[in-house]
């Protein structure tokens, strides 16, 4: 059961059953427990998106049956670790003509190298100020300039300061506000460390999931009426990344192999400042309050690349700036490879202390180095996805009752390159979206399917997981293995630079990667805590996502925001701007192609 919503006699009776299995030796399952557990509405993913949305849901109705999700602890999501801020057009209350809702579109649309959805991005920057104000409302501590109203920084790609920040761990506390507002709530109950391992999808309606308890390794089948995707991005399928462990695009491939397009999956995003060997993030704040890049002869040289941005020009265009750095002899060579110097000197103690604080606390423990007196050795690490599962402005996907926000969806207003600090306001603007949207779908629709719904697929999925997976000795492959190689294989051929030679190799190298994958053996048997039996999980799905990234990216033959081709280094609008839908088949993906929406802004060169 949900765990908000035991009584205290069920409590007694889970205690009494949990304490007969911890003296249960460790075995694989002996009876495939198939639980059936129903909600309204199922949200899977406990972080800034799945959280929004389930608020969202439950203002809709206190009768709605809402359930939450999560592989982790809600607040060990990806989200935590966001630093440097939310973008949002508040500061018109500062001066009438300071910043506008044009402007934030148009940034937004131009940093996307003209691949967002116009009528999507002008929805979004129109939301954004009252999703801000309303986390204000809830508690959230933002920082604040000396008259006490909220402060401002600036960030990559945007005209003005419109950045709203929390020091620099903006995520800690955006996510934190956002599950204690949850709380409130007495009609949403949660699932932590449970993994969602399908979605149960027949006749183009959603049913529910199917989800492991990992405490027990039980599978169970979750039905509900609508069912919202809110699952991140898929960072790991890279070997340098400033993502966390768990961001293994399982969102993404389960919505694929059901039939759902994956839309503009070859926009991958690298960050320009991660920490070289960790892949630890240098927040672009550090560059917001003044920053320099300098190369190793001390050299500013974004002056060659972006020479009116310089240090605030956009991701792909500095992640690229740095690389051709490197290339040309200019970075500096360490024990984890080449990189360049952030430095933060010029700025001071106090600015560092009071704005970067975070910055310096992780500079101090991971690199050594105090960065109000040395510089910080720093290198472009993979960093967010642009693409994802391809939804309306709502969050509405092709499939009845299922939808997909937050990094996982792609709706699309990030194109070709997504502008920082626009993600979490996407979080909550399309969570919100998405939360109320499914909450009238659920009101207004029954349950479908009977007592016994989609039992086929429930059966197939059992027979996936516990056969296929955790009971096959058919070879000697070893998850870890297999996950390293795609990782670095993805991290060569399918990176900052891409070639048709690289791609197409990449492409070939991916399917002898999956026949491998059925050879696997996961040694841990039991079921308590089976973290193996997860990774292996997780990289079924990972190898899906490189695939789709990976083809994607071969049909596109231009260079547009992160995705830079040398073999066709311009953009191409004649042929090329439109979104690309991936979309599962056996041998290997199908492309197909979807117009961009424009509505004001012409596409024009994109020059900073
Ligand atoms: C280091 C870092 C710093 C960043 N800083 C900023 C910033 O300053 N500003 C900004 O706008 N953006 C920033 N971003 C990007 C932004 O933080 C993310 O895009 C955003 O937080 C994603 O939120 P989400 O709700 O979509 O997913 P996540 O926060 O990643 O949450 C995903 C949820 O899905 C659950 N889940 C996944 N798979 C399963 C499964 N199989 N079964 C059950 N549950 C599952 C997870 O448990 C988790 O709860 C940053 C990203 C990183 C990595």
């Amino acid at each position: 059961m949900p765990i908000r919503k035991k009584t205290q006699a069920e409590k007694a009776i889970s205690f009494w059953f949990f304490a007969a299995r911890l003296m249960r030796p460790i075995s694989p399952p002996q009876t495939r427990f198939m639980d059936r557990l129903t909600h309204d509405i199922l949200i899977v993913g406990g972080g800034a998106a799945g959280l929004r949305a389930a608020i969202a849901a439950a203002e809709v109705s206190n009768k709605l049956n809402i359930a939450v999700i999560s592989k982790v602890y809600p607040m060990r999501s990806h989200t935590v670790s966001a630093e440097g801020g939310l973008a949002a057009v508040l500061a018109t209350m500062r001066s009438i003509d300071y910043d506008s809702f044009d402007l934030h579109a148009f940034d937004t649309i131009k940093g996307s190298d003209f691949l967002a959805d116009q009528d999507a991005v002008e929805f979004f920057v129109q939301a954004a100020p009252d999703e801000i104000i309303r986390l204000e409302h809830w508690g959230c501590p933002f920082s604040r300039d000396p008259d006490g109203r909220i402060a401002v920084r600036a960030f990559g790609g945007m005209s003005v300061k419109r950045t709203i920040f929390a020091a620099d761990k903006i995520g800690f506390h955006l996510l934190h506000t956002l599950f204690q507002r949850t709380l409130m709530y007495e009609n949403i109950s949660r699932y932590d460390e449970w993994f969602v391992t399908s979605l149960l999808i027949e006749n183009g309606r959603v049913h529910g999931v199917t989800a492991i308890d990992i405490k027990n390794g039980e599978l169970s089948l979750i039905r509900s009426k609508s069912v919202i995707i809110a699952t991140g991005g898929a960072g790991r399928v890279y070997e340098f990344t400033t993502n966390g462990f768990i961001k293994t695009g399982d969102g993404m491939a389960m919505a694929y192999r059901a039939g759902v397009p994956l839309k503009d999956m070859e926009f991958v995003q690298y960050h320009p400042t991660a920490l070289p060997g960790t892949g630890i993030l240098m927040t672009e704040a550090s560059r917001g309050e003044g920053g320099y890049l300098i190369n190793k002869d001390g050299e500013r040289f974004l002056k060659r690349y972006v020479p009116k941005k310089m240090e605030l020009g956009p991701r792909d265009i500095l992640s690229r700036a740095i690389i051709t750095e490197i290339s040309q002899g200019r970075g500096i060579e360490g024990p984890h490879g080449s990189y360049v110097l952030l430095d933060l000197r010029h700025l001071g103690r106090e600015v560092v202390e009071k704005k970067l604080p975070f910055v310096k606390e992780l500079t101090e423990n991971y690199a050594g180095i105090d960065p109000v007196n040395e510089p910080i050795p720093v290198r472009p690490a993979m960093h967010y996805f642009m693409g994802g599962i391809s939804t309306d402005m709502i969050g509405r996907t092709e499939i009845v009752g299922l939808y997909a926000s937050g990094e996982v969806a792609c709706v699309s207003i990030n194109g070709g390159n997504r502008l920082g600090s626009n993600s979490l306001t996407e979080c909550l603007v399309f969570g919100a979206t998405s939360g109320a949207d499914a909450a009238k779908f659920a009101l207004e629709n029954q349950m479908t399917a009977g007592e016994n719904p989609n039992s086929t697929l429930v059966i197939q999925e059992e027979k996936r997981v516990f056969d296929e997976i955790l009971g096959n000795e058919a070879g000697e492959e070893r998850v870890s293995t297999i996950t390293s190689e795609l990782r670095a294989l993805m991290e060569r051929n399918v990176g900052i630079f891409r070639s048709e030679t690289g791609l197409t190799e990449a492409a070939r190298v991916i399917r002898t990667l999956k026949e491998r994958f059925r050879l696997i053996t996961v040694e841990d048997k039991g079921s308590v805590f089976n973290l193996e039996l997860m990774e292996a999980l997780e990289l079924d799905f990972m190898l899906d996502v490189a695939e789709a990234i990976t083809h994607s990216a071969v049909a596109r033959r231009e260079s547009r925001g992160a995705h830079y081709r040398i073999d066709y280094p311009k953009r191409n609008d004649e042929q090329y701007l439109s979104h690309s839908l991936a979309r599962y088949a056996r041998e290997a993906p199908r492309i197909d192609y979807l117009p961009v929406k424009l509505t004001k802004w012409k596409p024009m060169e994109r020059v900073y």
